[in-house]
């Protein structure tokens, strides 16, 4: 135990808001076996990582020997689940085990899922496999390596005992590290309890967790939501760059941080379609690449809806600020997104919008029409900046239209330098995660360790990961992903 010698728990969210926390315990492992462990990340939170892999750092990973000052518990909240309220969902199978400060002085959660039953558990099990497991680790890291704001993964311990799904599978318990676990559903579940102090309080901790400006503000909650809208703008912009589907946007599954959180049935692009739909239970293609920012601003007009008696005490004046701030998603988001894709075709500042938002847009028409790889492509674009179109070109199956296009932006003097370090040669490709899973459940790390090496380095080309920058082979066949498991 002496791995938590170092790090203090503290109990920051439980103590303010018990209301919204149910102190708990999780389930006793029978039998903890490390799977993988982030060095880096425990490094940057005080922990010395060597003495997480022995017995007592193990049980600290899973929550089976309480490190000093953790009050672990399970987090209620609510949520809007394919546009249906559920009032109550809260961490099931998960707990929060306190807040730490890393190195840089940032409080972060500690957390745990796939830690057994808790009083918000209703008809699941409390538990989670291997697989899934794994599959949240290597995607976070890899979206953290990208650039992009997101909860990480500290480890994957497996438990030794077998969870039932449609077979038997090993379990095991994720330990996720997070700015903070308050979603949009924490607003929902407070708002609901028609306790004006309890709402007023949720808000004041988001505020000096996440977006300490606000309370400057005339109105700080007004100005919170502002910063929500703010960062969840940027977020999706950042998602439809790098061709990011999430696939399960709910409103307990998007943050008040702005960073990602709960990566199920997500998975990235493949061929360039906006209307790509990977997870096997959302038939009507609510949550498609394309729809992601609409049903994010969708979400933050619940977000808005939980604190309108915080924004004014005439409800409708607050419904017309609520309308005004969350108005701003559209030009925020549009403009990141604009500015990102500029940056992606290595023009930054040498294209007005105009020009920027045609050119991209017949760019698109020729992905989509030729079922272009979206990720291959814009990396192929930088070496088409050097001089050497022929990748990208031999991707068309109409490469004359191609090739008009990219003469026109050839002419614009496109950084290659800046394409290189922002157009990633590797991500977490479909095929190359289901192989690596597969392997893992049957013992064989190996290829999740070179998976995880290739995406945690996402921009930097190295031998020996060929396969790793390639489109997923034909035998692959459409993709197909899935929830709570
Ligand atoms: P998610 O779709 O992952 O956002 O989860 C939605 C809700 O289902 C949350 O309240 C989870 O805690 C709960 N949940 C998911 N899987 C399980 C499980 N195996 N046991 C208990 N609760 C679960
Ligand atoms: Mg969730
Ligand atoms: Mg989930």
């Amino acid at each position: 135990v002496e791995a938590q010698a170092a790090v203090t728990f503290d109990g920051q969210f439980a103590r303010e808001l018990p209301e919204l926390a149910i102190p708990w315990q999780a389930e006793q492992a029978p039998d903890p076996r490390l799977l993988v462990l982030n060095e880096p990340l425990a490094a940057q939170l005080g922990f010395d990582p060597a003495s997480l892999r022995n017995a007592g750092g193990l049980g600290l990973l899973i929550g089976n020997a309480l490190p000093h000052g953790a009050t672990p518990v399970a987090q209620g909240y609510a949520g809007h689940q394919f546009g249906s309220y559920s009032p109550r969902l809260g961490d099931g199978r998960a707990l929060l085990l306190g807040e730490i400060l890393d190195a840089d002085g940032r409080l972060r959660d500690i957390h745990l899922k796939g830690s057994g039953r808790t009083p918000f558990a209703r008809g699941g099990d409390g538990l989670a496999a291997v697989g899934p497991m794994l599959r949240e680790y290597v995607i976070s890291e890899a979206m953290h390596a990208l650039g992009i704001p997101t909860t990480r993964s500290l480890a994957v311990v497996a438990t030794g005992q077998q969870v039932r799904r449609e077979t038997m599978l090993p379990g095991a318990v994720l330990t996720r590290v997070a700015s903070s676990h308050l979603r949009v559903g924490s607003f929902q579940y407070a708002r609901a309890m028609d306790n004006e102090d309890l709402l007023r309080r949720l808000a004041d901790h988001a505020i000096a967790r996440h977006h300490p400006g606000a309370a400057q503000a005339q109105n700080p909650y007004l100005a919170l939501f502002e910063a929500v809208v703010e960062a969840q703008a940027s977020l999706l912009a950042r998602w439809m760059l790098v061709g990011f589907i999430h696939g399960v946007m709910n409103t307990d599954n998007m943050t008040i941080s702005g960073e990602s959180i709960d990566f199920g049935p997500c998975a990235f692009m493949d061929v360039f379609n906006p209307a790509t739909v990977y997870s096997s239970i959302d038939e009507g293609g609510r949550y498609a690449y394309a729809n992601q920012p609409i049903v994010a601003q969708w979400n933050l007009a619940r977000l808005a809806e939980s604190l309108l008696p915080l924004f004014h005490e005439d409800q409708e004046q607050a419904v017309a600020l609520a309308q005004e701030s969350l108005g701003a998603f559209h030009g925020k988001y549009s403009a990141e997104w604009l500015a990102g894709m500029k940056t992606k075709l290595g023009l930054a500042e040498r294209l007005d919008d105009e020009a920027a938002t045609s050119l991209t847009g017949e760019l698109f028409d020729l992905l989509q029409e030729d079922r272009v790889d979206y990720t291959s492509f814009f990396r192929s674009l930088g070496t088409a900046a050097r001089g050497d179109a022929e990748p990208a070109r031999s991707m068309f199956s109409n490469p004359a239209a191609f090739a008009a296009w990219a003469q026109r932006w050839r002419a614009l003097d496109p950084d290659a330098e800046l394409m290189d370090r922002t157009n990633p040669v590797y991500i977490p490709r479909n095929h190359l995660v289901e192989e690596a899973l597969a392997a893992a459940v049957e013992g064989d790390l190996e290829p999740f360790s070179k998976l995880l090496a290739a995406v945690t380095a996402p921009f930097e080309e190295r031998p020996g990961f060929d396969r790793y920058a390639a489109a997923a082979p034909e035998d692959f066949g459409p993709y197909r992903t899935f929830c709570g498991t």
